[in-house]
């Protein structure tokens, strides 16, 4: 098999794009995809800041690196969650990375945050998965509003975005479909959250990290059962397989001509925000936000 562009032994072959890259032709092809997504959509331009949330993955590693490569203003994002045999090796891998690449970065402890993840999973029956999301988002947008950031990205891919989507479709969730998409956020007191990657999917990702020699970090949360949509992502992968390009045409027409269907939004979801009493951030709860109430009811005996 021969590269489309330069005809030296390819490396990749990509069915959906109906062609095989050689390695060095293979970087211009993410990069180029990376790059069209980013302008398709307004992402963010070459002169503001983007505060990248990294996880130690492979996804948002290599969406770190490719935008520093192609001259955007980025500093990494670190959550140190404190999940045993998880977090401390994730935090080491975003560690080495960003002093490989001489990227900026911050680190964050949830624990210094009064949110200790293993506390809350002793203390507070709760979905954990669905709390340390919370918590997740609630400090990747008060850091980068803090810190200025124009932007807040994260490694989502296509197969996270089609999976989403598919599981919004398929319960036709009015508030979510009109909610979703790779540039969001924007209201006062939350920052544009974006996300560079929604055109390549996990093995296009995959192909790249693994070209780049990114070392990544790869161990499950022992506090999940595994990956969200694992179903859903299966069964596009079905899809993509016996029909190639479906995955990207699906995610394609929605922003297009789907979303708009939704963005009245649905009965019910135009809830009032006002300011959390304790921290400020902006909550349809009432007095408290959701962190908040997690904090007062770990500190309560
Ligand atoms: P996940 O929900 O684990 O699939 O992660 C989705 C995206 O969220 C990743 O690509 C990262 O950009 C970001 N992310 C997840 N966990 C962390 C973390 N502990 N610290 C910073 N960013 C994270
Ligand atoms: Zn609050």
């Amino acid at each position: 098999m021969k590269c489309r562009i330069c005809k030296a032994e390819a490396v990749v072959a990509l069915r959906s794009h109906n062609a095989a890259f050689c390695a060095t032709c293979y970087k211009a092809f993410f990069a180029r995809q990376v790059e069209r997504g980013i302008v398709s959509q307004h992402l963010f331009t070459h002169d503001e800041r983007v505060l990248v949330a990294l996880s130690g993955g492979k996804d948002s590693l290599s969406l770190v690196l490719e935008l520093s490569r192609q001259g955007y203003d980025v500093t990494g994002l670190y959550i140190d969650l404190g999940i045993p045999g998880s977090s401390a090796a994730a935090r080491g891998v975003v560690e080495r990375f960003c002093t490989r690449h001489a990227l900026r970065l911050i680190i964050k402890t949830t624990a210094d945050e009064g949110l200790h993840i293993p506390l809350i999973k002793e203390k507070l029956h709760r979905p954990i998965c669905s709390v340390c999301g919370k918590i997740k988002r609630y400090l990747f947008n008060r850091e980068a509003l803090a810190g200025g950031f124009d932007a807040l990205a994260t490694g989502h891919n296509l197969d996270d975005e089609t999976a989403r989507l598919f599981s919004n479709t398929l319960r036709w969730d009015g508030s979510y479909l009109s909610d979703q998409g790779p540039r969001l956020g924007e209201e006062p007191g939350f920052a544009r959250r974006v996300k560079p990657l929604w055109r390549l999917t996990e093995f296009e990702t995959a192909n790249y990290a693994f070209l780049m020699g990114i070392e990544h970090h790869y161990a499950p949360c022992p506090y999940s059962s595994g990956a969200s949509f694992t179903t859903l992502k299966g069964i596009l992968q079905r899809l993509e397989a016996a029909m190639p390009g479906r995955k990207l045409d699906f995610y394609q027409g929605f922003l297009q001509r789907g979303r708009t269907a939704f963005a009245q939004g649905s009965p019910g979801d135009d809830q009032q925000l006002a300011p959390c009493r304790q921290c400020g951030s902006p909550t349809s709860n009432g007095d408290l936000c959701g962190i908040c109430r997690i904090r007062e009811a770990l500190n309560t005996p």
